[in-house]
């Protein structure tokens, strides 16, 4: 399903550049539920963000669902992007002024769902995350666990194929995180959703099935 081949990412920095990633090869099968774990600054962010279509690679080759990546149009990408990948973020990045439900319906809206089907896939999505209660509600009047189920619930609204998650459960109480590791899960065995994370936690790592180890840039 995803499947990398010698790529670096750099910045430009002075006379040179400055590698965050290099000569990165991996391949992910659809179904698994990956963790890309390392210290701070080895490059974890930017390799997901690279996988989630955030991101360009500076060389190497990336294919996604046998898709060239760095090949297709604009236009190709973006579609790609919005029917096949859902991202998670830390901080949520959950848009303030929509409400819950509006913020789940966001990514069906972009992906041209009538009315009558947007309105019923959000209210499964609600009621499968037990937040039909918060359907009216912003994200300010949340806790940080409500927000990242909300958060979720939007990744996977259009049903991807992938989900990436960047550390999803960093800025949450032991036990919202539990719930939020559980849920991935679910994702992933019953759904059979791949799932690729980032995490520091050991603990949260044990939930997929396979480790990548990153250290300076390289997979170690
Ligand atoms: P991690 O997620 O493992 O903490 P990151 O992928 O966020 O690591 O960052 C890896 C390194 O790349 C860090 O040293 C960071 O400062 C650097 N970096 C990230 N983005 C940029 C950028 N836009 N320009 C320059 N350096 C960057
Ligand atoms: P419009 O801009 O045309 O009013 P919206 O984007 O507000 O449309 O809503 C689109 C659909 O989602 C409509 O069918 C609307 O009834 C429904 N909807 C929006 N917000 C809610 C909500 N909080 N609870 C239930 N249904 C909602």
């Amino acid at each position: 399903m995803i499947q990398l081949t010698n790529v670096a990412k750099y910045y430009p920095t002075g006379f040179g550049k400055t590698y965050v990633l290099r000569q990165i090869s991996l391949s992910i099968n659809e179904g698994e539920f990956v963790s890309i774990m390392g210290p701070s600054g080895s490059g974890k962010s930017t390799l997901l963000h690279i996988l989630g279509l955030l991101e360009e690679p500076s060389e190497g080759e990336y294919r996604l669902l046998n898709e060239p990546v760095q090949k297709l149009s604009e236009k190709k990408r973006t579609e790609l992007h919005r029917t096949q990948i859902g991202f998670v973020f830390q901080a949520y990045h959950l848009i303030d002024e929509l409400t819950v439900y509006e913020n789940i319906e966001t990514p069906l809206l972009y992906k041209g769902l009538s009315g009558s089907e947007r309105k019923s896939r959000v209210a499964e999505l609600l009621d499968r995350f037990n937040i039909v209660a918060k359907k009216d509600l912003f994200p300010a009047q949340l806790s940080g666990g409500q927000q990242q189920l909300v958060g979720i619930a939007r990744a996977i609204a259009a049903r991807p194929r992938v989900i990436f998650a960047d550390e999803p459960t960093g800025n949450l109480h032991s036990d919202q995180a539990r719930e939020i590791m559980e849920l991935f899960r679910k994702l992933n065995q019953e759904d059979g959703v791949t799932i690729v994370q980032v995490t520091h936690s050991e603990g949260n790592a044990a939930y997929g099935n396979r480790v990548l180890n990153l250290k300076d840039g390289w997979m170690v």
